[in-house]
């Protein structure tokens, strides 16, 4: 998905981004369980005075993954190196990156799923006996040399946990499972932004957005910016109505709900009689790829209680009728 309520982070966002990410785990909005779990991990840390265990982060884009990183670097007092999976092709790659680490250094690698293979068989020792054997030479003559490692902390993010191999997974001391927000969370993520911004917001225009954000800060924090730029075009304060009127303007629906949310839901109803009806049909209906409509589409409209998923395929729900017969 694109737009507005994409949950990945475009090019040009990343700066503003940055601006708005809590410091601290105090700072970061809910994720309770997450937050109490990791604070005791880094709290006894600190008191034995030793690197805490390889952390990994579960959960979809745009809830804190990479935003947690910077804290477990800040909360421990290490400096933070960030590289991703897929910046990691070859086990050279991996060795460049380990043998550089200063002692209690928090290494990042984002997307840790989409890493090579091979750079995984090394990391495995590295993680485990902080050393790497690291081959020199090729062929016959080939010989591996073995390498101490600063020991570090590695915290690994991914949005598919179900596709890192068991060696891997086992090595994390610690998984952080990233739930979605609730709309109260989500009201808190806006109200700070808006203060960080210089922002002048209603308390309902607050709710109005948080409850379009389909549970997720990043979405949250663009779309007050898409209001903030309304308000200031239009000179408006922002408050429900201009809320209303911004997140009109850019397709998002009262429930966060898009275009192609709503093509995908209309579908079913209107041409399938409410289902149930295969993917690859509802996906040809809409002229959509059916790996859109699965990954992206159908996830959060099965959160929201608008479709279920049947062996016989998608059926509407009748809060999913409701939405269409209000939404003509
Ligand atoms: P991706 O998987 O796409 O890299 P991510 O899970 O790493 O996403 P972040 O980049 O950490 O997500 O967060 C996205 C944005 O949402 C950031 O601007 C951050 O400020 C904000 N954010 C995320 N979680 C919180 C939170 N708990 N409290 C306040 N702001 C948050």
């Amino acid at each position: 998905m694109t737009g507005e309520l994409s949950p990945q982070a475009s090019p040009s966002e990343i700066g503003y981004e940055g601006a708005l990410r809590p410091g601290t785990l105090d700072e970061f909005v809910g994720q309770f369980k997450v937050r109490s779990q990791m604070n005791l991990l880094l709290s006894a840390a600190t008191m034995r005075g030793v690197a805490p265990d390889h952390i990994l982060l579960a959960g979809p884009p745009g809830l804190g993954k990479t935003t947690l990183s910077m804290i477990v670097a800040t909360e421990l007092d290490k400096p933070l190196h960030q590289t991703s999976g897929p910046a990691i092709q070859h086990a050279g790659d991996l060795a460049a990156v380990l043998s550089a680490l200063t002692p209690g250094e928090v290494l990042f690698v984002d997307e840790i799923h989409r890493m090579a293979r091979s750079a995984e068989e090394m990391l495995y020792l590295a993680m485990e006996d902080f050393k790497v054997d690291i081959m020199v030479g090729k062929g016959a003559g080939a010989t591996s040399v073995p390498l101490e490692l600063a020991p570090f902390t590695l915290v690994g993010a991914t949005t598919r946990a179900g596709l890192l191999p068991n060696p891997l997974r086992d090595r994390f001391g610690f998984t952080a499972h990233l739930e979605f927000y609730s709309e109260d969370e989500l009201a808190s993520v806006v109200r700070r932004a808006a203060r960080l911004l210089n922002f002048d917001i209603s308390e309902q225009g607050i709710e109005e957005i948080a409850g379009r954000s389909r549970g997720t800060p990043r979405i949250a924090n663009r779309l007050l910016r898409r209001v903030r730029d309304y308000s200031l075009v239009h000179e408006m304060v922002a408050d429900t109505a201009s809320v209303e009127a911004a997140l009109t303007l850019y397709d998002v629906d009262k429930h966060g709900l898009d275009r192609l949310d709503r093509e995908v839901l209309r579908a079913v109803i209107q041409r399938f009689n409410g289902g149930p009806v295969g993917l690859s049909t509802l996906a040809v209906s809409v002229g959509e790829e059916a790996e859109t409509i699965e990954s992206v589409v159908e996830p959060f409209l099965v959160r929201a209680g608008l479709l279920t998923r049947t062996p016989r395929g998608r059926v509407a729900t009748q809060l999913g009728w409701d939405h269409i017969s209000a939404h003509k």
